[in-house]
């Protein structure tokens, strides 16, 4: 597999000479398959560049399938200079996360609409398809092609792309889930003593890649002021592939305030990392114009997800129930997750009452506070956890308590999802709709 970079800046292009080396457009990469499928992760800035090269290589019809993480700007503004989607006879199949408000359609048509750009979107020539994806197994190009929610203030995928025998994992737009990836008293560097679900799952779907395309938008310095915001460290890169058995990392998303002392600073202060760990992982800051031949090394060894699956939330409406003693957060919560249509939300004062409450009426997912007076969290689990009728019933902790033997206790009484405080609302939402996308189809299927 070809794997090419076009745009390697997160957030906002920053073009100029302080940025040449490492490349001032935002997300996009192009990855062809000895078959010659074109598959196109992220369509920022950069794909302006790569829909020339493509018209100019002069092999028609040009047939791209797009595969969208999540619809922030830096990762579909360059879409509506995608050259090849103007063109008759072309075809372009958009893939994205479904979880947006509103359709992949329907977000795609909003950035071209009159005000903002002289052509709408059903005036492109090319024949555009939209297909909105989750978490599950699904075969693009001809590539067998794994998603998976990341951590980010958006409903975010994932995307691992298995073809011509090697793995290469897209993970762009992520934050670590946990302060500390590892457990208390295991020894780390190893998948199984990674201290929150969220993080563990996330390394086992790139586990054994040949290469993983991965944000590491700051320095650990500058994270704690950037937490929320949905971008993760080298550092945390570093360790989290090492531990995965990842033979190459390329970190990318690029914060728009470093120039190309800072980036290289970053790849020298990865790589110091990576070898004083005693791994042989290959750590380098991807650059505008890098092109990739990744070789088959060994048989790959294809992702397993727990449940093979693809199948839509939109289609109907999801009752949540916030427990939390505290009137202010209770309402905050609430306020947070009515804004989504597709939830019906009620609340509870504390564990009794929410437990009366279940017991009632099943929701379908209980966003549930740590800390509370009489009844706290981790007894409510337990009660959940102990009664048949409830025993599957999706539980997301929200915490102030980030310590490691707080989330350690609150995924042991059976959290299905830990989210610590300060949260911010678009993050909180994203988690929600993970967590009930994930276990709504488990049930499901
Ligand atoms: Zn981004
Ligand atoms: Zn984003």
């Amino acid at each position: 597999m070809k794997v090419r970079f076009w745009g390697t800046r997160g957030s906002i292009a920053t073009p100029g000479p302080s940025t040449n080396h490492f490349g001032g457009n935002t997300s996009c990469v192009e990855l062809t398959t000895e078959e010659g499928a074109l598959l196109v992760l992220d369509c920022g800035t950069g794909a302006a560049r790569l829909g020339a090269a493509l018209m100019a290589r002069g092999k028609t019809p040009i047939r791209a399938d797009i595969l969208l993480g999540h619809t922030h700007w830096d990762h579909i503004q360059g879409f509506p200079f995608f050259t090849p989607a103007f063109v008759p006879g072309n075809s372009v199949a958009i893939h994205g996360p479904d979880g947006s408000r509103g359709s992949l359609h329907h977000v795609l048509q909003g950035q071209m609409e009159y005000t903002y750009f002289p052509i709408e979107l059903g005036q492109l020539a090319a024949a555009i398809s939209y297909h909105d994806l989750n978490e599950g197994i699904h075969t693009i190009g001809g590539a067998r092609v794994a998603a998976q929610y990341l951590n980010h203030p958006a409903t975010t995928l994932g995307y691992r792309v298995e073809a011509d025998g090697v793995a290469v994992v897209y993970l762009v737009d992520h934050e670590p889930f946990a302060d500390s990836l590892w457990r208390a008293g295991a020894e780390p560097g190893r998948i199984e003593s990674i201290l929150h679900d969220g993080d563990r799952r996330h390394a086992q779907f790139m586990a054994g890649a040949d290469l993983v395309i991965h944000d590491a938008q700051y320095t650990p310095e500058e994270y704690p002021a950037k937490k929320t915001w949905g971008h993760s460290t080298y550092e945390y890169v570093v360790q989290i592939c090492a531990a995965a058995g990842v033979r190459r990392v390329a970190l990318t998303h690029h914060d728009p305030a470093h120039d190309d002392h800072d980036v290289a600073e970053i790849e020298r202060r990865a790589r110091a990392l990576a070898s004083s760990g005693g791994s042989e992982l290959d750590v380098f800051c991807a650059y505008e114009g890098y092109e990739i031949q990744v070789k088959r090394r060994s048989p790959l060894e294809p992702f397993v997800s727990a449940e093979p699956f693809q199948a839509s939330l939109a289609k109907r409406r999801f009752r949540i129930l916030a427990v939390d003693d505290h009137a202010d957060t209770l309402a905050l919560i609430v306020r947070a997750l009515q804004t989504e249509d597709q939830y019906l939300v009620s609340k509870a004062a504390s564990g009794a009452e929410a437990l009366r409450m279940i017991g009632e009426q099943m929701p379908d997912l209980v966003v549930l506070d740590y800390k509370m007076s009489g009844m706290d969290g981790p007894a409510v689990i337990s009660a959940l956890r102990a009664n048949p009728a409830t025993h599957l019933l999706p539980v997301l902790m929200l915490t102030s308590m980030a310590d490691e033997p707080s989330t350690r206790a609150g995924f042991e009484a059976g959290a299905t999802d830990y989210v610590t405080k300060p949260f911010s609302i678009p993050q909180l939402t994203a988690r929600v709709h993970a967590c009930l996308a994930r276990t709504q189809l488990a049930i499901a299927g």
